[in-house]
């Protein structure tokens, strides 16, 4: 597998190397593809917070009880599971080069909290990369998932909500970040895999 180090070593603003990137965009916006194009480019886990929920739903874990109901109607889950679950998945020993995040932070509470677990790491976020697509390409887009995979918030009723929350809570914390944080912005309706191209080629340029 080729990964490329050199991002993580040139975009490295404190004393560690780790490469640690946020995806952000609306539900639709293709987060999970490039999460995954972009983790075997970088050699790096990607971390989605609506996998890790879905995975403890599947097993009926404790948690998955306790988060069912916020998922079925595209609510966002507490801060306080959410945090203390990523939190733990980003200690584990897969992340120690880094990680690319897939769905979290989504509210400004969550950036505060993933700022503290990286300045623990004594680390800062490597960069945000802002999936931008328009709202009826996200509509279709949710259209043809919930026919392929039968996720119970692709409903259309859900879709809707969950749209209107991204919108009201976390597209927002992309400027909130632009003040301390490299962000990329970029058009996720482009195919993936030239669209991955393009994010790996940005974050090794130095902006
Ligand atoms: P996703 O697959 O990222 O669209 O997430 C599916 C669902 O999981 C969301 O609609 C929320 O119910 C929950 N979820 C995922 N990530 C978060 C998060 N960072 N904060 C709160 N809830 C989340």
């Amino acid at each position: 597998m080729t990964t490329d180090r050199t991002v993580a070593a040139s975009s490295s603003t404190r004393d560690d190397r780790r490469l640690r990137i946020v995806l952000m965009g609306a539900p639709g916006s293709g987060k999970g593809t490039q999460g995954r194009l972009l983790s075997r480019k970088l050699g790096v886990p990607t971390i989605s917070t609506g996998d890790l929920f879905r995975d403890h739903l599947r097993r009926r874990t404790e948690l998955g009880v306790t988060v069912a109901g916020y998922l079925d109607s595209g609510e966002f889950v507490p801060d306080v599971i959410t945090d203390a679950m990523v939190r733990d998945r980003i200690g584990l020993t897969d992340a120690v080069g880094g990680f690319i995040l897939d769905g979290y932070p989504r509210t400004l509470a969550q950036v505060e909290a993933l700022n503290g677990f990286v300045g623990e790491q004594r680390g800062s976020i490597t960069a945000v990369v802002a999936l931008e697509v328009d709202r009826a390409t996200l509509l279709e887009r949710m259209r043809t998932r919930a026919q392929a995979e039968a996720r119970a918030d692709d409903d259309p009723e859900v879709v809707i909500r969950r749209l209107e929350i991204y919108e009201a809570e976390t597209a927002p914390l992309i400027e909130h970040y632009r003040s301390s944080t490299r962000v990329i912005t970029v058009d996720g309706s482009l195919e993936p895999a030239r669209l991955s191209a393009m994010i790996s080629s940005r974050l090794r340029a130095r902006e």
